[in-house]
């Protein structure tokens, strides 16, 4: 058998080379393949001591007896033993001569090669690539090839599903580093979502059905097993929540005997399903596949990839580096998000670990939407389209906390029902963001507002979006307390996007958001009204919703409590922030992360200054219009110096606002942090998962940073930065259904905007560019910093 397929060059390659136990948590996470529907981590087939080689499929969530409703852990597809003469080869029993696993980022493949010598001297090369088909969402597949180095031994091989996968809940130790890479999962408890069904195997074909305990979601794996080599026989064995073939060779020495393993995955919550069982509808995506073959079923894999690349490449000039870390993002929020589904979402691991149990935070709005809006709008849509279909949850929410309209949850799953846990898993500190950090609501509405400005798709908003945001100012209106003494509105105990400083008063980010969030509902009820005067009258019948009750939502927007901006003003975070303790940071890790002060941590910077991530900046990010370029500069200057970046969502703003600030320098460190926070695992705990926010903040520092985009008076607007040691910097945008490709170079910055387009005024610099359809100009710029 020939090898599957080339690798790309190498700055679309991730390579991680030899067996080192303390990386490889890490590593699983950054190899993970999928396709929205669903994602593998990057473990081996044959497993080893400490992996967690596990297979999500998004929106299958359990609660059972969990701390809080879970990502289920499906059934692991990757199961396999081989066994070499008696000798099982698994980097746990044999020595590793060699061993690499490398992700081609462009045709989304995962390869790895190992040579083992087991202990009675055999060395015995395995290789295997693997994907999660782009082609077909239900189809997953992987080759493994095996070949004996310097012997001519009997090779069995077992592989199938193993369908024992629980998924983490607690653990009692806070400080898990104490324990070596293996032991880490074993300290947790954990929790059984799935149990068993029915399994079954004949020759190369395996079947397995799980269901999950809450909601009875039947998980169905069907299995094609071909090895093409003339002296294979196989025979299938089934158990309790297991299933696999059996396959021997009589090896010959310098030989290579292929499996090809040809999965088929779909569940009873799969979003308009064909009818059927879970295990009929399995069973003929792997028949299909089977019946077009393994190279088949890659090359429509690899013609899909090519397709979603060409909309959204984007390229450093200068260093490549740069380039493969910004493609290694952009691969995990491609491979996270499927368009076909409008009841999903991301969660801020996405689907490559159980960090944050698959939940879905503000990070899908205000961080990954911006990728999806200006690359793949229809993901962007049904993206969006998960917070109409889940409303009713976030109706309940209000309910349940004493408020009309509808409150989204600060982490949620399935239902749209608050999910965030009230303890740390190690049970000793409250987590109060779940009743505290409210800004969401008004955060989802901000989302759907840069679509509809970006692709011109009213209907989204007149269909979805316009309940959302009377929903939302709803909310706002309940939640609001007026202040009878100053004739104003406040939000007291909130938690901002800076979650050190809990119950405070008054955030300026959230007070901000939720008088944006007012304005803009009303807006919306008057453009309704008047432009569209049939959904307009269906919308106000379905929701009771009066003339009177729109216009009250100004008067309130218009007594928030937001002070008035500008005059290189610091504006106060929170009221009373200024009187905390100013604790300086005095000292940076190795990877250039600050470090807590001595006798700080998370739990107690509360008292300080000192802030995880950006609040008041990252207000200045999201509104660029209320404030003064001298007011952006006093900011950061005052905040940065205080921010701990605790969260991976902080490096990006910091790149995108230090450039706005003037201070490139430090733009460019911060673009570094939040492109490798997983690669160089800066967070630290990227074995939990990919930071898939910080994946799209990447994106945003390169195309809103060193782009300098921004959508001003309705129109795309640039105003570039390039650092002195790139050449240029090149993406695209997607504007009102067409591709506007952009090259920022130190000569100038050239758009091109395709013959099919119309016409299109864009600034760059503050100057009026009328394009025309089928022009590729090269506009002077004059980088104000
Ligand atoms: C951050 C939040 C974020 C969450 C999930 C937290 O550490 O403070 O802003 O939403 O992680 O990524």
């Amino acid at each position: 058998m020939t090898p599957a397929t080339e690798l790309s060059t190498a700055d679309w390659l991730v390579a991680e080379h030899g067996i080192e136990p303390k990386l490889m948590g890490a590593r699983e996470t950054r190899l993970t393949v999928g396709n929205g529907y669903l994602a593998t981590r990057g473990s081996l087939v044959e497993s080893r001591r400490g992996a967690w080689p596990a297979t999500y499929v998004a929106g299958v969530f359990d609660r059972r007896d969990a701390t809080v409703i879970d990502l289920v852990r499906a059934p692991d597809w990757l199961a396999t033993r081989i066994d070499v003469a008696g000798r099982v080869l698994d980097v746990d029993s044999c020595s590793v001569l060699s061993h690499t696993q490398t992700l081609d980022l462009r045709q989304a493949l995962l390869f790895r090669t190992t040579d083992f010598e087991d202990p009675d001297g055999r060395q015995t090369r395995l290789t295997t690539v693997r994907f999660a088909s782009g082609d077909n969402s239900h189809l997953v597949a992987t080759r493994l090839q095996i070949m004996p180095l310097n012997h001519g031994a009997p090779i069995t091989v077992e592989t199938g599903f193993n369908g024992h996968s629980p998924s983490l809940d607690r653990c009692p130790y806070a400080d898990l580093d104490r324990f070596d890479e293996a032991e880490r999962w074993e300290k947790w408890t954990k929790t059984k979502h799935t149990h068993h069904v029915q399994a079954d195997a004949t020759g190369g074909s395996a079947l397995l059905e799980v269901a999950t305990f809450d909601r009875d979601i039947r998980i169905g794996y069907a299995m094609e097993l071909t090895a093409p080599e003339a002296d294979v026989t196989s025979r299938g064995v089934s158990g309790h929540e297991h299933t696999a073939a059996i396959v021997h060779f009589d090896a010959r020495q310098g030989a290579t005997y292929t499996l090809d393993k040809l999965v088929g995955i779909c569940t009873s919550r799969d979003y308009r399903a064909d009818g059927g069982a879970v295990l009929q509808r399995s069973a003929a995506v792997a028949a299909e596949a089977r019946s077009a073959g393994f190279d088949a079923a890659l090359a429509a894999h690899r013609r899909e990839w090519a397709r979603r690349w060409k909309a959204c490449d984007c390229v450093i000039g200068g260093d490549q580096e740069a380039t493969r870390a910004i493609r290694f993002n952009l691969y995990h929020l491609l491979i996270a998000s499927n368009p076909a589904d409008p009841t999903v979402s991301i969660g801020a691991k996405a689907l490559a670990g159980e960090g944050y149990k698959g939940h879905v935070f503000w990070d899908t709005e205000i961080f990954v939407l911006p990728f999806f809006i200006y690359t793949q709008p229809d993901t962007a849509r049904a993206l969006l389209r998960y917070r109409y279909e889940t409303l009713e949850g976030a109706r309940g929410n209000a309910r349940d906390n004493g408020y009309e309209g509808a409150q989204f949850a600060w982490e949620s799953a399935d239902s749209g029902a608050e999910t965030t846990p009230k303890w740390t898993h190690d049970g000793v500190n409250r987590i109060w963001t779940g009743e505290e950090e409210i800004h969401i609501t008004a955060d989802i509405v901000y989302a759907m507002d840069t679509y509809v400005q970006a692709t011109g798709d009213a209907v989204l908003m007149s269909d979805y979006g316009a309940v959302i945001a009377i929903e939302g100012a709803r909310f706002w209106t309940s939640r609001l307390e007026y202040d009878t003494e100053h004739d104003r509105y406040d939000l007291t105990n909130v938690i901002g996007p800076d979650e050190f400083h809990e119950h405070v008063d008054n955030n300026l980010y959230t007070n901000a958001l939720a008088q944006w969030a007012l304005r803009r509902a009303a807006q919306l009820a008057d453009d309704l009204r008047t432009d569209s005067p049939d959904v307009w009258r269906t919308i106000a019948g379905r929701l009771e919703l009066t003339a009177d009750e729109v216009s009250n939502w100004r008067r309130v927007a218009d007594r928030v409590r937001v002070p008035a901006f500008g005059g290189k003003d610091v504006l106060e975070q929170f009221e009373g922030y200024a009187a905390l303790d100013d604790i300086p940071i005095v000292e940076w890790d190795h990877n250039n992360m600050p470090v807590y002060p001595a006798g700080y941590d998370h739990f107690n910077c509360g008292e300080t200054t000192l802030i995880k991530q950006p609040d008041v900046l990252m207000l200045m990010y999201l509104l660029p219009d209320l404030f003064d370029p001298e007011t952006v500069c006093a900011n950061f200057d005052f905040y940065e110096a205080r921010t701990m970046h605790k969260s991976s969502l902080s490096p990006a703003i910091h790149a995108i606002m230090g450039i706005e600030a003037g201070a490139t320098d430090k733009a460019v460190q911060y673009f570094r942090r939040s492109v490798l926070v997983d690669l160089v695992d800066n967070q630290g705990n990227t074995r939990d998962g990919i930071h898939i926010a910080s994946a799209s903040g990447s994106w945003m520092s390169v195309v809103a940073g060193f782009g300098g985009f921004r959508v001003r008076d309705g129109r795309p607007a640039f105003d570039p930065w390039l650092p002195p040691e790139w050449t240029s910097v090149q993406f695209n945008l997607s504007w009102h259904g067409s591709l506007l490709g952009v090259r920022v170079s130190h000569d100038g910055i050239t758009l091109d905007w395709p013959a099919s387009a119309r016409p299109l005024t864009v600034a760059v610099a503050g100057r009026n560019h009328r394009l025309q359809p089928g022009e590729t100009p090269t506009l002077p710029y004059d980088p104000r910093r």
